[in-house]
């Protein structure tokens, strides 16, 4: 019924605990799971969750706040993204809410890297994992620059204002609410959620991180995505049900994945 748009299975916390996090995802119903890569390092363990598990889904790209990591050529993303069950580029995108000491004119190497992830997907015709924090003008700009719109994808953990989500829309993209949709702090996010069309809105839960209530705080896990889609039926004044199997259409719509 549900399906986890976005979650990091192949971190250590959770990949030493999977025999019991796939049994926990079938009681709760959560039918198919996509495991995001960040790393090119990591992508080999990402691939092999991904060909080992019928439910799991790899994705291929490094994240932008991953520094001192191999940066990929647009060729070894391609490449990467033509393998079996490899369903996207990304998690990519912009992060400046790390800058620290630094200007927004020396974190271009993340622009160029972010550039390098929608050229790839432009070549592979896969779509976009993106990831952007303290940035959205920029990645809006940058996906603007680069023709994203050929590929579309989806605004990943999505935390920023209807104006953005509707210039993403707008390009073609979809919009990923994760466990901080239940928040109690989130109510302007929640009003965002109950604006958009029906067809775009994907859920998530970006596990190990940002557990829905009522596990807030604790390790997250696939199983709980219920929790996010609870919140936005309530939301939207539909059922448990409706939503679920919506979200679950547009995720396997956007990402060609095989019921
Ligand atoms: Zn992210
Ligand atoms: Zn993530």
């Amino acid at each position: 019924m549900f399906i986890d748009s976005h979650c990091h299975l192949s971190f250590p916390e959770l990949r030493e605990r999977l025999p019991e996090l796939l049994e926990a995802m079938q009681a709760a119903r959560v039918e198919q799971a996509i495991c995001i890569c960040t790393t090119m390092e990591e992508f080999p363990a990402v691939r092999e969750l991904a060909r080992a598990h019928a439910p799991l889904f790899a994705t291929v790209g490094v994240h932008p706040d991953n520094e001192d990591v191999h940066e990929p050529s647009e060729d070894e993303l391609v490449s990467a993204a033509a393998e079996p069950k490899v369903v996207a580029i990304g998690e990519t995108g912009l992060d400046y809410y790390r800058l620290g000491e630094r200007t927004l004119a020396q974190m271009e190497w993340q622009r160029e890297r972010f550039r390098t992830h929608i050229r790839a997907a432009r070549r592979a015709g896969k779509p976009l994992v993106v990831h952007t924090r303290s940035s959205s003008a920029d990645t809006l700009r940058l996906l603007r620059e680069e023709g994203a719109d050929a590929v579309g994808g989806v605004m990943h953990c999505f935390t920023e204002t209807l104006e953005v989500a509707r210039a993403a829309l707008d390009l073609g993209f979809s919009i990923s609410f994760s466990g901080i949709l239940t928040f109690k702090n989130a109510a302007d996010l929640r009003e965002v959620a109950r604006a958009l069309p029906v067809d775009r809105i994907l859920i998530e839960t970006d596990s190990p991180y940002l557990a829905p209530v009522p596990y807030r705080g604790k390790l997250n896990q696939p199983a709980y995505v219920p929790h996010v889609a609870a919140q936005l039926a309530e939301l939207r004044g539909v059922t448990l049900e409706t939503i679920a199997r919506q979200c679950s259409d547009n995720t396997r719509r956007l990402f060609g994945l095989t019921p």
